[in-house]
């Protein structure tokens, strides 16, 4: 039987750089012939002109999105500017069972209704060197207007006042650096014990 594969959730500011982080920790893991795969979400929102079903979302009606809802197919979900966004379970529920291990790109509190079921899941918040730096990073996207900038900065603010629940901290300063830490939580995380706790009787079971 596979052993079964990692939950890791990873959040952070908006503008902090996670979706590039991830993307580099992605590609990093497919060079080394590692079993990681990133769960890709459901939204409500439209697709913006760069973005790809079933690459960057799964892009659904409200409808859709509620009917899944109630048919309990997603791990969470939550409201953001009006539109949903949500884990879809089967995807995730069967990556881990085959030992796969699967990366969540979500918010603070898609986090935590997932670390409320999955009692495994490993959190990583991924932190700016500095508010100043993610404020440059929001206006360098050159996305929003000056309040939405300034609700975005508030929120960051938020976020990072109440990281302190989250397993593991990674500083987005070198994309290089924050994907290798990325994949050495995995790799730690795959030797804790509580993970490999029937290894002691498979060991013993030899005597
Ligand atoms: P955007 O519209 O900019 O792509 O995403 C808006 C927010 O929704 C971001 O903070 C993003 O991390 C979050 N998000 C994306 N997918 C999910 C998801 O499946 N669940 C939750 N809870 N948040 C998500």
């Amino acid at each position: 039987m596979n052993k079964e594969g990692i939950l890791l959730i990873v959040s952070g500011p908006s503008a902090v750089g996670k979706g590039t982080v991830v993307k580099r920790a992605m590609s990093l893991a497919q060079e080394r012939g590692l079993p990681i795969v990133l769960s890709i979400s459901m939204t409500s929102r439209p697709a913006k002109a760069n973005e790809k079903e079933g690459s960057d979302y799964f892009f659904v009606s409200r409808d859709e999105f509620e009917t899944a809802i109630a048919n309990n197919g997603l791990i969470e979900y939550n409201e953001y500017n009006g539109n949903y966004y949500g884990t879809k379970r089967e995807f995730v529920e069967d990556c881990l069972e085959k030992g796969q291990d699967v990366i969540l790109e979500i918010d603070v509190n898609g986090g935590k209704q997932v670390t409320d079921q999955y009692k495994n899941a490993v959190t990583v918040f991924i932190m700016p060197p500095s508010l100043k730096d993610l404020e440059t990073r929001i206006r360098l996207r050159n996305r929003d207007n000056e309040d939405e900038i300034i609700a975005r900065l508030a929120t960051g603010r938020k976020e990072i006042a109440g990281c302190g629940w989250y397993d593991y901290i990674i500083v987005n300063n070198i994309i290089e650096e924050a994907a290798e830490s990325l994949l050495s939580v995995i790799e730690a995380e795959k030797h804790k014990a509580s993970r490999n706790i029937n290894m002691i009787d498979e060991v013993l079971g030899d005597e």
